[in-house]
């Protein structure tokens, strides 16, 4: 489907030093630093369109966005590819609960999220892909999975055999009684009669009076989450079999790592008999003034209303990177507050002719990016070359500095 606007990316000088970049691997725990190579693989999880965009869909996506500006400033091609789940249980319920029709309520999100993206100066992805435009490909993967007997019916409904793939479980590493806990919690029906596991999980849904359907060789019906991400990863990602991993980066909010990317990542896995990411990336939870966001508190923070309130969309982004990434963490007001403090700090400074040395700045913001996304060190820096500044330190490259800010923040002073 229609990515959102293009967004424009400064060059970045070439004296400056690049590291390989460093991140947070979810499988391990442990930093992992992703080789240097020509092409990287970058696949985030999309939203279900039925509740753009609070905060914490902000910060995982400003994440990804950090990652990809990074080794776009190297140099690299990033394929870097985002799912939109237009179809799925929370969309449908949402959409009879508010009495529309759900692909009304689809289109209504997936374009206000395509605003806030804008807003927010994230790079679109190279393919913005809907679940509904995927079912054809989600129906190949299916047939099969069921060639290599990973695919049994349940009532008309297939599901996928965890235990087909011998490493289910690893990429997340949780006690079965945990999975289970969470598979309920989130779609999954571990305690459905007549599964091999109570963990599989649905791949293909026959189709249930009043729900949308779509006909093929599977029967009338509709596609499950997982399958849904890992169809078109493998597709749009145009995956190299002569590399170790398909794909390099498999993001999202710390919410997906069980079961959406172990699933996803199972069943790349039986699809290809390769490893599925080489590095399983998410972005920490974000509360409110000590509560977990969510829908059910119906304390969610929104970016187009924090928008419309008067924040600038960039000390939006500002806040959310005065943390690591991977951290929950809490919103409060005054974050924004900070982080606009140092906005207009950056504008009013970056206007002079004559400012602080930037070289090191520069540098060493590159280097904080290539620790696993530090952003709360570079905040810091930037607040030190604004205090420099004003204390009177001339030498730097007001222009400079602001296209290095542009090109590796996303933050367009
Ligand atoms: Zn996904």
């Amino acid at each position: 489907m229609k990515s959102w606007a293009q967004v424009y990316v400064p060059p970045i000088d070439s004296r400056f030093n690049f590291p390989a970049l460093s991140v947070k691997n979810s499988s391990t725990q442990e930093l992992l630093q992703l080789p240097i190579k020509d092409i990287y693989r970058m696949y985030v999880c999309g939203i279900t369109p039925y509740d753009a965009t609070h905060l914490g869909h902000a910060a995982t996506y400003i994440t990804f966005d950090l990652i990809n500006r990074y080794l776009l400033a190297m140099g690299k091609k990033v394929l870097f590819v985002e799912n939109v789940t237009d179809v799925d249980d929370p969309l449908l319920e949402r959409a009879i609960r508010d009495g529309v029709d759900w692909r009304d309520l689809a289109i209504s999100q997936i374009e206000l999220f395509r605003s806030d993206m804008t807003n927010l100066h994230v790079i679109p992805p190279v393919d913005f892909i809907g679940a509904v435009e995927s079912i054809p490909l989600v129906i190949d993967c299916v047939e099969d999975l069921m060639t290599k007997n990973a695919v049994y019916d349940v009532e008309g409904d297939l599901y996928f055999s965890v235990r087909r793939d011998p490493e289910f479980g690893s990429r997340s590493k949780l006690p079965t009684t945990v999975m289970m806990e969470i598979s309920a919690q989130r779609g999954g029906d571990p305690k459905r009669v007549g599964k091999r596991d109570p963990l599989d999980p649905l791949l293909w849904m026959k189709e249930r009076s009043g729900d949308p359907s779509w006909p093929g060789s599977l029967g009338s019906g509709r596609p499950g989450w997982h399958i849904e991400c890992c169809a078109i990863a493998l597709k749009y990602l145009h995956c190299d079999r002569a590399e170790e991993f398909l794909i390099d980066i498999q993001g999202g909010g710390s919410d997906l790592i069980f079961p959406h990317h172990e699933m996803g990542a199972s069943q790349a896995r039986i699809l290809s008999g390769k490893p599925y990411a080489r590095a399983y990336v998410h972005a920490g939870m974000i509360g409110l003034d000590g509560e977990k966001m969510s829908k059910s508190l119906g304390n969610l923070v929104f970016l187009s209303k924090l928008i419309e309130s008067g924040a600038d969309p960039m000390a939006v982004r500002i806040a959310l990177m005065s943390r690591n990434y991977g951290d929950d963490d809490m919103w409060h007001e005054s974050r924004l507050d900070t982080a606009t403090q140092l906005l207009n700090r950056l504008q009013s400074l970056l206007g002079r002719s004559d400012v602080a040395p930037t070289d090191s700045v520069i540098s060493q913001i590159i280097v904080s990016l290539s620790e696993n996304l530090d952003t709360p060190k570079v905040i810091d820096l930037l607040n030190q070359w604004c205090t420099s500044t004003e204390t009177g330190l001339r030498g730097g490259n007001a222009g400079e500095l602001a296209r290095a800010i542009d090109t590796l923040l996303g933050i367009a002073i």
